[in-house]
């Protein structure tokens, strides 16, 4: 069992015999620091993954199962292939059998570990998800692009979710123009939180290991609230319901300084730790709206999330994999911004979504797409660079979900395989959507000069440097047609230019931006 698959009802479990079959699961220093991860997705993959074993030893099942120790001098051994080797020696299993891998690098250290051990794998569909990897390259075979609202509709009307007959529930397939209000200039007023968990034994031997052995590594260990068993998933879901779905729709895009969750459901974890079935989550949802308790708006937003996005960028991955993580369709050459370890930075937006990131392993949507993600595609961020990043720093990164939304949808590293245009903005939009810019030192109406703002610098550099690739996009036509006007004034697109590349220099010589 890998630490994403801690589901009891997986496949991996099919057919299992207490008296024959055992359980294997191993902690190691390898994929602990494969990336230089945030100091609490370390304590949420090893929490959960030792609930679940004490769950699975409560029900009678023999678990071999490997803990890093604290001293670091009693490792089972450096690595998952190591430590796997050398139990297959000692208990001589007839054969392993996995759950199809959340990322192609561990699913290929997996089949090489076993041939090289003379064993059969038998690597089971994962039936988490509601489209399995075939079915999903057979839905793309024929197309020539790839969309989410033709994927997302084919998947309603397959899973009979929010229809009515083969007419989509409430006569529209989607009704983002309802989902896209900012808080104003008032303010959110109080938001709900959400359910805490206080850490229990088994979470603070693993935050103390963590504290000994990883301390080191990015973000705040305190504060570790997070769900690490099916059961607290399912209350997270609960609350989540009960709290934040109705306001789930309308805020969806909104931003707002200390605002780290807005109405957003927090479960992207737990969903994929599998601590908790999306078949569930979306259940829970539509009852919800068929109660009367939350509106269509925001629960068919929440439905398109998971039932359209999750399942489409999963199967982008597996379909794209092993070319996809090399694209690099702007030839993006920047290293991550110094202030996305640490946080330290002017920009008041980069500045709160960092302490979100910081304090809690998460970032709402809108902070990743439009507040991360962006300044580092308008500044020409390695999309690599970035997915690294990101698997390091948020709670939720698996591979297969995290590279689409990084390479993919934030950096348009892919050319276009998962989003038809770039998500690119100039700080107007920061501005329209959150109260950032009115507490900021920049000026988002400023694209040169001392104050002005590095986002909206940067966006008409990127419209300049990108130009003939957007231009035959219809898409952007808007976008290229305001660089167009920009244009005809000389004087000022050249001091832009000197502005981005100062910005550029600076941030590749790890300066503070
Ligand atoms: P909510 O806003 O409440 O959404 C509900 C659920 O929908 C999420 O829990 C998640 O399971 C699913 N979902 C929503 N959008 C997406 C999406 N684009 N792709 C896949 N699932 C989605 N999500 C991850 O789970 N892991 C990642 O590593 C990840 N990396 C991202 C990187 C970038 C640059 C961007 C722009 C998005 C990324 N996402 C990722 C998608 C999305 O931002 C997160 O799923 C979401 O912010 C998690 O918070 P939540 O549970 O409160 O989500």
């Amino acid at each position: 069992m890998l630490g994403d698959q801690l589901d009891r009802h997986s496949a991996a479990f099919d057919g299992f015999e207490s008296d024959r079959d055992g359980v294997w699961m191993a902690e190691n220093v390898t994929e602990a620091t494969h990336v230089w991860c945030h100091k609490q997705r370390l304590v949420l993959f090893f929490s959960a993954m030792r609930h679940f074993r004490d769950e699975l030893r409560a029900a009678d099942m023999e678990v071999a199962y490997h803990a890093l120790q604290p001293d670091g001098r009693h490792d089972s051994g450096p690595d998952f292939a190591s430590i796997l080797a050398a139990d297959v020696r000692r208990l001589a299993p007839e054969r392993l059998i996995v759950l199809e891998p959340g990322d192609w690098r561990v699913w290929q250290m997996l089949q090489n570990t076993a041939d090289a051990l003379g064993l059969p794998l038998e690597i089971r569909a994962d039936r988490h998800f509601y489209c399995g990897i075939e079915e999903f390259r057979d839905w793309a075979a024929d197309r020539k692009r790839l969309v989410l609202e033709d994927f997302y509709r084919h998947m309603r009307r397959t899973h009979g979710i929010l229809m009515d007959d083969s007419a989509p529930a409430g006569g529209a397939w989607n009704y983002d123009a309802d989902n896209r209000e900012s808080f104003g200039r008032q303010g959110p007023g109080r938001l709900p939180t959400p359910l805490p968990f206080t850490p229990d034994a088994l979470t603070r031997e693993v935050i103390d290991l963590v504290d000994a052995r990883f301390g080191d590594h990015p973000g705040r260990l305190e504060g570790f609230d997070q769900p690490v068993t099916a059961d607290q998933a399912h209350q997270s879901l609960k609350d989540f319901i009960r709290h934040r779905l109705a306001g789930f729709g309308p805020w969806q895009d909104a931003l707002w300084t200390g605002a780290d969750l807005v109405h957003h459901s927090r479960l992207s974890a737990a969903l994929n730790l599998h601590l908790i079935d999306p078949r569930e989550v979306i259940d829970a949802a539509v009852a919800a709206w068929e109660a009367g308790e939350a509106p269509l708006n925001s629960v068919e937003g929440f439905v398109r999330q998971i039932l359209g996005w999750r399942e489409f960028v999963r199967g982008i991955y597996w379909q794209q994999m092993p070319d996809y993580i090399e694209l690099n369709a702007l030839d993006a050459k920047l290293p991550v911004p110094t202030s996305y370890w640490d946080g330290e930075t002017d920009m008041a937006c980069i500045g709160d979504a960092m302490s979100n990131v910081h304090d809690n392993g998460y970032a709402h949507h809108i902070q990743r797409l439009m507040i991360l993600g962006l300044f580092a595609q308008l500044a020409g961020v390695h999309p690599r660079a970035f997915h690294d990043w990101h698997m390091a720093m948020y709670l939720d990164a698996i591979d297969w979900v995290s590279l689409p939304n990084t390479l993919g949808m934030s950096q348009f590293g892919d050319g276009g395989i998962v989003g038809t245009k770039p998500y690119c903005a100039s700080g107007n939009y920061v501005n329209r959507m959150s109260n950032y810019c009115r507490e900021c030192r920049f000026d988002h109406r400023r694209a040169d000069g001392d104050n002005a703002c590095p986002i909206t610098t940067l966006y008409w550099d990127f419209l300049d440097r990108h130009d003939q690739q957007f231009r035959g996009n219809r898409r952007m036509v808007f976008q290229i047609r305001n660089l167009d006007r920009k244009r005809e004034n000389p004087e000022t697109m050249a001091g832009i230019r000197r502005q981005a590349a100062d910005l550029k220099t600076r941030i590749a010589a790890g300066e503070r931006v």
